[in-house]
């Protein structure tokens, strides 16, 4: 069975067509339009610029998703689409052309969940999950924690209390001056730079935190300490040293991230781990990952980069696997959710 899968959650048109059998789902096209270019001057992602983009983008993307996978319209058998969490705005448009599709082809819809399929387009890379994984997702707008049982049970364990780890890169590359989305730039120094040049804080690690929140996260107090100590250093009439304070940054934050999660999978003698979401693309993160899930015994599958940012493969890839399990299809007026629970993998 042939399933097309749309992304339209924040800036990126991804629109991808994976072949389901019995036992594995295969990607056979994934389209990725980005209007980052048109946002990056105000700093951030304007959602009618968004949505309009959408609009011109879809059918030219979705056009070519079919003539790469070499299949016709008339070939597919389900249309998943992202139902949120995200943009409200960019999700109607993903949501109405994903009505308009299955309404005209007579085939069954799915509404699924941005945030998961963060985690499960895994399945396409490494093959499917094992009964139970923990899946580590970190995006501009998620930094959670999820137990996943049988690829479409979710159950969330923890999240961040302040921002995301994207969103945190993102903060202080603008109080380092460099360009929006500062997430990339930030790993492109940091392997340059020291990580052990300055101690910054780790959130949500003293003892009295982790009782209450082991599997929570925290980013917003080390921004503040970076922002104080590059504040301290300019009064002072000093250089930045932007490779330092960039390694010494990256390695706080996948320092809390790898340390709490390899805890959780302990904890729930889980031997899996599943890293996702546009921030696992950080070098820093995979590096400490795969060494530290070496040493503690886990399996860790962390997908290629062009997977970890937005794309339509990892709706495709959540539409095949809830299609797989026979889960009943969303009604067509299905409503968008621009904060879907993440426990909540289908509308
Ligand atoms: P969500 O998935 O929570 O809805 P989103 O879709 O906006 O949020 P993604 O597109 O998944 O987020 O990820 C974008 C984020 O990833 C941005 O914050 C960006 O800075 C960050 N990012 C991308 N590449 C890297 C990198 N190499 N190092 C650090 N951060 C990165
Ligand atoms: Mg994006
Ligand atoms: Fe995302």
């Amino acid at each position: 069975r042939l399933v097309l899968g749309l992304e339209t959650s924040c800036d990126e048109t991804g629109a991808a067509v994976v072949r389901l059998d019995a036992e594995r789902s295969e990607l056979l096209a994934d389209v990725v339009a980005s209007s980052m270019d048109e946002h990056a001057r105000f700093g951030g992602i304007i959602p009618e610029i968004a949505s309009r983009a959408h609009l011109e983008q879809m059918i030219p993307v979705v056009t070519t998703a079919l003539e790469r996978a070499e299949v016709e319209l008339s070939d597919l058998d389900a249309i998943a689409v992202t139902a949120g969490p995200g943009l409200v705005g960019p999700l109607t448009v993903g949501a109405a052309a994903a009505k308009a599709l299955a309404v005209g082809l007579e085939v069954p819809l799915y509404g699924v969940n941005h945030v998961v399929g963060h985690a499960v387009v895994d399945e396409l890379v490494h093959g499917p999950f094992p009964e139970r994984v923990m899946a580590l997702v970190v995006s501009g707008g998620h930094s959670s924690l999820l137990m996943i049982d049988d690829t479409v049970g979710v159950t969330e364990l923890g999240q961040t209390l302040d921002d995301a780890a994207g969103e945190a890169f993102d903060k202080v590359g603008r109080l380092l001056g460099l360009p929006y989305p500062g997430g990339p730039h930030i790993d492109r120094l940091a392997r340059e730079g020291d990580p052990t040049a300055i101690r910054f804080p780790r959130g949500l690690t003293a003892a009295k935190d982790q009782a209450k929140h082991a599997t929570d996260f925290s980013f917003s107090g080390l921004k503040t300490a970076v922002a104080r100590w590059v504040e301290a250093k300019q009064d002072a009439g000093e250089e930045i040293p932007l490779n330092d304070v960039a390694a010494s940054f990256s390695d706080a934050v996948s320092d809390v991230l790898t340390a709490k999660t390899i805890a959780a999978c302990r904890a729930h003698g889980v031997d899996t781990l599943i890293v996702g979401g546009g921030f696992s693309a950080n070098s820093q993160l995979r590096d400490m990952a795969a060494t530290r899930c070496a040493e503690a015994g886990i399996d860790v599958r962390i997908p290629p980069i062009k997977y970890c940012t937005d794309n339509g493969a990892m709706i495709a890839a959540l539409g095949a696997a809830v299609l797989r399990r026979d889960l009943p299809p969303s009604p067509l007026d299905l409503p968008v959710d621009s904060s879907m629970p993440l426990t909540q993998v289908l509308v």
